[in-house]
């Protein structure tokens, strides 16, 4: 049986990696800032801990007698929180840095960093018509202010953690990942969730118009969190220590994306554009041919299908939890 420490085990994308390892077999010790009423999924193990991993105490505890240590924790959300907390996204550093330190110190046999797309170079990201980003494109490196610059400059930590101690490690510069079972109400979540949010909430109330972020025509590309699930797992038992894209190649422009939700609800809404709210880069989109050829990995859901399943989550949330029951659930509780 191997032993995985889970960081951020309370937040969306752990959740589904958690279920998905211990339906494998794996014993696997949990860990997060928020109090177990928060996450997203919970899990019945003894091993279940609510600890501040910014902290090298609890990065030491935790790390003991562990084969292996996945760390999703972070301080974040969509871009509206992303632009309006730089300095909060950047002590995020803490995490990955006393973790490290920890994994070294406990012989951790592999780590793995989840790192962003806003990582990548912003400049050569200001048209909506954009080709996919390769992993080169990091560098020379001018990624988006706060987030971004934490994410490089912990991916660099975890590459010279390996040269300088052998520690292995694995990073993924996730694009954009939706699926159920994560936030879509109270500032930290992402377009798809939103979106959805916003069309249900109008179809509900028989609104006619929803808002939208920018002009619209900004474009991004979305993976589904199955199709994330299977490639982080994947990375995990390769050989490839460089940072890579785990993202989907099908761009849409958010217009798009609303397109595609409303026709999944079946209302049709005006859309009254907020130019003056974050909207993040014009253009962003993967390049997978690195991943394909090292992983034999590619994502298998459309854009269409993986919102389906999320909009009927989120619808249902709706409908079996009266008076908003879903807020104290979405919303992360630790600030
Ligand atoms: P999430 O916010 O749902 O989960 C992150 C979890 O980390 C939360 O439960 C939070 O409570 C926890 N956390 C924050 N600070 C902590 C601390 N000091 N100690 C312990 N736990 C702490 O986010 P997610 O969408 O599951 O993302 C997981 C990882 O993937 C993050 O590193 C994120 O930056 C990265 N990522 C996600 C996306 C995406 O689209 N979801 C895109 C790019 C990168």
């Amino acid at each position: 049986m191997k032993k995985y420490l889970i960081v951020g085990a309370g937040g969306f994308i752990a959740g589904h990696l958690i279920n998905k390892l211990q339906n494998d077999g794996n014993f696997i010790r949990a860990v997060d800032i928020k109090p177990k009423e928060f996450w997203f999924q919970r899990f019945n193990e003894p091993e279940n801990f609510t600890l501040d991993m910014t902290k090298i105490d609890n990065c030491l505890k935790m790390t003991k007698d562990m084969d292996y240590v996945i760390n999703l924790a972070c301080n974040m959300g969509g871009i509206g929180f992303l632009e309006n907390n730089k300095a909060e996204c950047m002590v995020s550093v803490l995490i990955n840095t006393h973790m490290l330190m920890a994994c070294r110190e406990n012989k951790i046999k592999k780590y793995f960093f989840s790192s962003s797309a806003c990582a990548y170079n912003t400049e050569l990201q200001k048209n909506a018509d954009i080709v996919g980003l390769k992993e080169t494109d990091a560098y020379p490196a001018m990624p988006e202010d706060g987030y971004g610059w934490e994410k490089l400059f912990s991916e660099r930590m975890c590459r010279h953690f390996y040269e300088d101690y052998g520690l292995e490690t694995r990073v993924a510069r996730f694009h954009n990942i939706y699926g159920p079972l994560g936030t879509f109400d109270g500032g930290r979540e992402k377009a798809p969730a939103a979106l959805c949010r916003k069309v249900i909430e109008a179809k509900l109330s028989k609104k006619k118009s929803i808002d939208i972020w920018g002009d619209g025509n900004q474009t991004r590309s979305f993976l589904y969190i199955e199709d994330c699930i299977e490639a982080i797992l994947k990375l995990f038992n390769s050989d490839f220590r460089e940072p890579i894209n785990i993202g989907s190649e099908e761009k849409v422009s958010i217009n798009q994306l609303v397109d595609i939700i409303e026709n999944i609800s079946g209302v049709k809404l005006n859309r009254n554009y907020q130019l003056d709210k974050p909207k993040g880069v014009n253009g962003r989109s993967s390049n997978n041919d690195l991943v394909k050829k090292v992983l034999q990995w590619d994502y298998n859901y459309s854009l269409r299908d993986g919102i389906n399943k999320t909009y009927h989550w989120i619808e249902n949330m709706y409908k079996t939890k009266p008076n908003n029951d879903f807020i104290k659930f979405t919303r992360n509780s630790y600030n």
